[in-house]
């Protein structure tokens, strides 16, 4: 009658989904203040000054039959072409107006480049911790997700992705900065993934892609971010402004085909032919126009750093482990037992809201969404206190 793979996803919530309701119901019984939640990566910034200024000069100034009309099917051209531009002078990588295709967020950005490429029999390989909803893209678009373990400190390994890439890898899917772990994949890393990568695509006799997702760019707290297409021909980088302008619930993003790619005016029509099927066209016209006004610029991430720092000092100096993150707004830390989900089952005893490492493929983590007010850290730090001392009781 219906679909029950869909209906299987759309009841299946995401454990990050499901702590964050049980948060809400929470707060309403206990008030909002006794709840500690740190499930979701919504920023907590805000959206910067000069976004709302433009909103409100693109309203004063652009007739509304424009404004908020269709635009062509892969974005507005200007806005295209700023993003080409800006791409070409912020990283003086090469790019095109007409590789630049404007999308709903990293979600739409990652989903329509995974349609575009995936044919029978695709493998898509992943870093395990990775962002959970890869592999409902990658399955839902008749591929199959490979996961490869990081290393020390979530550093990339090496042999794991060796074993992990094969003839039937269409792409790897690469995170930095990381959620769940705020990892930013340094430039010696992307080299040597950029050899592995030419060797296993000579070796498959075609290319093995590289899918960079970047939602989280500019986030970062002094670590340069490579940019994957000055040291791999075949990227295609998935960006986002949900994160850097905390604009996550205006769904814009876009995808940029590097031109060094393989056939890749091609690529970009599977690009154009995925988002068509997938009705990922012509994305939110208002939002468009404001974001090309505000490339490269991003929210006050000072604010993320304060609780970056309060959270992570107070937490290591209790005795919780956990690598400093060096971008994001996540800090991934151990499990005070083996059991990722029955630690944080434990956890909400005390009212904090952390979520279990299992869908991010890694056990015995949580992970802590720092994107939230600098006073629900403070008001927290006694309950991991209290949870602390009772691991260690026992
Ligand atoms: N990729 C990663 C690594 C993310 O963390 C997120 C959102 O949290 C997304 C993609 C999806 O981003 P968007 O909200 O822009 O669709």
């Amino acid at each position: 009658m219906f679909n029950k793979a869909m209906q299987h996803l759309g009841e299946e919530r995401s454990v990050i989904r499901e702590l964050f309701e049980y948060g809400n119901q929470r707060k309403k019984i206990i008030g909002a203040d006794k709840v500690f939640d740190f499930s979701i990566g919504n920023p907590s910034v805000p959206t910067p000054a000069f976004v709302q200024d433009e909103i409100k000069r693109l309203i004063a100034e652009v007739p509304p039959e424009r404004l908020h009309g269709y635009t062509s099917a892969p974005g507005l051209p200007e806005v295209r072409a700023a993003v080409s531009d800006y791409i070409q002078s912020k990283f003086g990588a090469p790019m095109s107006a007409s590789l630049v295709y404007m999308t709903c967020g990293a979600s739409a950005s990652l989903t329509v480049t995974i349609n575009a490429l995936c044919e029978e029999g695709d493998e898509f390989a992943v870093i395990a911790p990775f962002f959970p909803e890869y592999r409902v893209f990658v399955e839902s678009a008749g591929g199959r997700l490979v996961v490869a373990q990081s290393g020390k400190d979530f550093r990339l390994d090496f042999n794991a992705l060796d074993r992990a890439i094969t003839r039937r890898t269409k792409a790897v899917i690469l995170n930095s900065p990381n959620n769940p772990t705020g990892a930013v994949v340094s430039e010696e890393e992307l080299k040597r993934l950029a050899l592995l990568l030419e060797r296993k695509s000579l070796e498959k006799g075609e290319p093995v892609f590289l899918i960079a997702d970047e939602p989280y760019r500019e986030l970062t707290y002094g670590e340069e971010v490579p940019f994957p297409m000055n040291y791999y021909h075949d990227t295609i980088v998935c960006y986002s402004f949900s994160k850097s302008l905390s604009l996550a619930g205006e769904r814009i993003g876009y995808i940029a085909v590097s031109p060094l790619c393989c056939r890749a005016e091609d690529i970009f029509s599977a690009v154009c032919g995925a988002g068509r099927s997938l009705g990922f066209v012509c994305a939110p016209a208002l939002f468009q126009r404001v974001c090309a006004a505000a490339l490269g610029r991003s929210c006050d991430v000072e604010e993320y750093r304060k609780n970056r720092d309060l959270l992570y000092d107070s937490l290591t100096k209790m005795g919780y482990e956990c690598v400093p993150p060096a971008g994001a707004f996540y800090l991934f830390v151990r499990a005070l037992e083996e059991d990722a989900v029955a630690f944080s089952e434990r956890a909400k005893d005390y009212e904090l809201l952390l979520v279990p490492s299992d869908s991010f493929g890694v056990r015995g983590y949580v992970r802590i969404s720092y994107c939230v007010s600098r006073t629900v850290i403070e008001r927290s730090l006694p309950a991991f206190q209290r949870l602390y001392e009772e691991y260690r009781k026992n």
